[in-house]
């Protein structure tokens, strides 16, 4: 992991493009949702055999698979999702926001209607690694939201089964219904419906580049989340930090992706030099030593500055996905970060703390996005309605300024609408 000494003045960048896909993969993505459209639940079946060389009896995964995934996995597998989906479900009820309203003296009222929306589509990669947490992740605030229908959709492995750990955090988190089918046929059909699928009003969730190319496809018919990039973690730390477990900290983003960043920044070159040491012996017996080795050795760096107050300017910069703070005082830093898509404090704030179990979002703002975007929360599934109502009294008063209004920006049959309550006729039902 290089060292590289930073001024005040660097101008640093976490920011990367995006992977558009290319035109053949655009091409194919289009052709796909056409099919769906028009052929429904069988284009489904037909790719669901070719792209996952599943051949499915039913899309829809039955009560009875989901008690045999039970039975499949370990007990204190199903305890600790449990104690996380309570933890994430605790933490999101704190977001949530009521309708609102106010009056004034003449009687009128305005104010906010807050609803959920109606139904949302979870989209679960497939493919070797099963996240069971994104699961609860995306599922539990539209559950506190009060979402109504929230369907999961998974590709099935060629035997046609999901794996189970997704099945049971998918039914601990409330799930209402599981379909068997991935890719860009499984977004299509969360846009249009099918058959056997009704549509929905808004897809979330991660996956590959044809998931995300339909995303951006149905966006419109749909509300889609965000296009998230690789994972990012960056360390602010000083010489109080134990440098194994920065070290570790920085590896456990770095496996994710060969694409995945991790950043230390330190005023502390002492600091600096060890943790260098520790990511190297560190890696040598990591499972996934290949991927976060990449990582490291394309994005990893250790920036070391003047002091805490410059790297701190250095983390606003680079606004992470993941910020850890691992100085003599974390809170006293806390006030002066600006843009972070989830801040962890202290030694024992590790970023597992909070991917996997203490209740906020794990999915998180990434390209340097935190500077104008949050975590994935409940308001991402309630709508507002504004709420407009004039008593007559309120309506006298203003009237006439209204009508100008309209007739200033030409607008004639408005001034009218105004006017037309304002004149007396005999076909007035209140004379
Ligand atoms: P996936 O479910 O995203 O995609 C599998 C589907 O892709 C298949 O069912 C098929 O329909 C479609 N597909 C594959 N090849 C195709 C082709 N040639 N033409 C048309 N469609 C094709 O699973 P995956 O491929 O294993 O990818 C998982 C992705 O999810 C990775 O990109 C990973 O980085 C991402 N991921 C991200 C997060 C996160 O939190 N950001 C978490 C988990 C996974």
């Amino acid at each position: 992991m290089k060292i590289i000494h930073i001024t005040k003045d660097q101008k640093l960048s976490l920011k990367r493009s995006i992977d558009a896909g290319t035109e053949e993969q655009r091409k194919i993505v289009r052709e796909i949702i056409e099919r769906v459209k028009k052929e429904g639940d069988q284009a489904l079946y037909e790719y669901t055999k070719r792209f996952d060389g599943a051949d499915l009896q039913s899309l829809h995964v039955s009560k009875e698979e989901i008690s045999r995934a039970y039975e499949a996995v370990d007990k204190e597998f199903i305890d600790i999702v449990q104690e996380a989906a309570e933890n994430i479900f605790h933490f999101h009820e704190k977001q949530k926001k009521e309708s609102w309203f106010y009056f004034d003296e003449k009687g009128t009222m305005l104010g906010q209607k807050l609803t959920p929306v109606d139904a949302v589509g979870v989209y679960v990669p497939g493919g070797t690694a099963a996240y069971p947490s994104s699961v609860l992740m995306n599922i539990m605030p539209a559950k506190v939201a009060g979402v109504g229908r929230i369907v999961l959709v998974s590709p099935p492995d060629q035997n046609g089964s999901l794996p189970a750990e997704v099945l049971v955090a998918a039914n601990e988190a409330g799930v209402s219904e599981i379909y068997k089918a991935g890719g860009a046929q499984a977004i299509a059909a969360l846009a249009y419906g099918t058959e056997t699928i009704e549509p929905v009003d808004k897809i979330v969730g991660p996956g590959n580049i044809f998931v995300a190319l339909a995303k951006r496809e149905v966006f419109g018919t749909v509300d889609i989340d965000m296009i998230a990039g690789p994972s990012e973690i960056v360390v602010l730390a000083d010489e109080t930090a134990v440098p194994h477990e920065v070290a570790a900290d920085l590896l456990s983003q770095a496996e994710h992706d060969r694409l995945a960043t991790s950043i230390l920044v330190t005023p502390s070159i002492k600091l600096a030099k060890e943790v260098q040491k520790e990511v190297v012996a560190q890696l040598a017996d990591l499972p996934r030593k290949d991927i976060a080795a990449a990582s490291i050795e394309q994005f990893g760096a250790i920036y070391v500055t003047d002091s805490i107050e410059e790297a701190v300017g250095i983390v606003n910069q680079l606004a992470p996905e993941h910020l850890e703070v691992l100085t003599e005082n974390p809170t006293g830093v806390l006030p002066k970060i600006k843009h972070a898509g989830a801040i962890f404090l202290g030694r024992y704030s590790s970023e597992p703390v909070g991917d996997y179990f203490a209740g906020p979002n794990h999915v998180l703002p990434t390209n340097g996005t935190a500077r104008f975007s949050s975590p994935l929360n409940v308001d991402d599934f309630m709508k507002k309605s504004s709420i407009i109502s004039y008593s007559e009294e309120a309506f006298r008063a203003h009237a006439s300024k209204i009508a100008k209004f309209a007739r200033y920006e030409g607008l004639e049959a408005h001034a009218r609408a105004i006017e037309a309550r304002l004149e007396k006729r005999g076909s007035d039902r209140n004379e």
